[in-house]
């Protein structure tokens, strides 16, 4: 961009697809938050597909403009925002790919730049809740999410998967088990054990039925007593929408909650000391004419609109 343009001076058609047009920038100096793709799928157990995840959120958030009207405030122009492209992924390597996101993550946090991360899929928030407790200390985590993804192992003993991070994390000591919400669990599983590995994590469960019958605003007090000025960790599977509102995911489960009352639980969570937000599970192949895309992209904006408030900056 030129001097005097903002990324609002393009059209959702024009231009090369950072988020939000923002700039490109593999180093992340002075930035205050740093885009992050990790365009990876290798442990996906049902449709795979995330791999394309990042690029298709990065297309959708063309269409964002820039003042959320909600929580009254324009984060892109608050906060220096960048992109900073890709994490190197490894195909048919785990952990290696893992080390490469953990890495790239703590050059962004050690730069002072907080970090948003575009998946890929849910094992990818192992590394990089490690590089985030590396820097604060075990963090509460949000999880909004239609599956624990806290199962001991799976695969015939492999430890590192989307339906195992949080277990691993619990046990590498990432997670306050004190401050563990998950939210928007549903649907059948293998046995009543899946939930029960969660509680032994210490998660406190929000089923979507369970949000529903609570009432929004009285979930999100709950959220806010529970973890007050702790560090927060937000991760975001994109499966915890109904397939209605997002088709394009590798693990649909029918009966989740809608994209309004999404927005309405992220915008909730204002007041909480939030220190990173991934975003995955977008697995664009499955999608229609992507809606999944575009919800990922503004639950980005809605998040970045949270730490735009955080700052306090100018
Ligand atoms: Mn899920
Ligand atoms: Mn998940």
């Amino acid at each position: 961009m030129s001097s005097g343009e903002t990324s609002f001076s393009y059209q959702p058609f024009e231009g090369i697809a950072t988020f939000g047009h923002q700039t490109f920038a593999i180093e992340p100096a002075d930035a205050d938050v740093t885009i992050l793709g990790v365009p990876f799928d290798g442990t996906v157990s049902g449709r795979s597909g995330t791999r394309l995840g990042p690029r298709a959120i990065r297309e959708q958030s063309l269409c964002l403009w820039g003042y959320n009207n909600a929580l009254q405030v324009a984060p892109f122009e608050k906060l220096r925002v960048i992109d900073a492209g890709d994490v190197r992924v490894v195909p048919p390597d785990v952990v290696e790919t893992h080390r490469n996101c953990e890495e790239a993550a703590r050059r962004v946090l050690e730069s002072g730049s907080r970090l948003i991360t575009l998946g890929g899929e849910h094992s990818i928030s192992l590394p990089l809740l490690r590089a985030h407790a590396e820097k604060h200390g075990p963090v509460c985590l949000i999880q909004f999410d239609a599956h624990p993804d806290t199962w001991h192992e799976e695969y015939s003993g492999h430890r590192f998967s989307h339906g195992t991070p949080f277990r691993r994390a619990f046990e590498e000591g990432l997670i306050d088990p004190t401050g563990f919400m998950q939210l928007g669990i549903r649907g059948p599983t293998g046995g009543p054990q899946d939930y029960v590995h969660a509680f032994d994590c210490g998660a406190r469960m929000w089923t979507t039925d369970a949000i529903i019958d609570t009432g929004i605003p009285n979930v999100l007090n709950e959220i806010r007593n529970t973890l007050g000025d702790r560090p927060v960790y937000v991760t975001f599977d994109i499966d915890v929408a109904d397939p209605a509102y997002a088709p394009g995911t590798g693990t649909p489960e029918v009966g989740g909650l809608t994209s309004r009352e999404l927005l309405q639980l992220v915008r909730g969570l204002t007041g909480l000391q939030l220190v990173g937000f991934d975003l995955v599970e977008v697995a664009p192949a499955y999608d229609h004419a992507g809606i999944t895309a575009l919800l990922a992209a503004n639950l980005v904006f809605e998040f970045l609109s949270l730490l735009a408030l955080c700052t306090g900056a100018e």
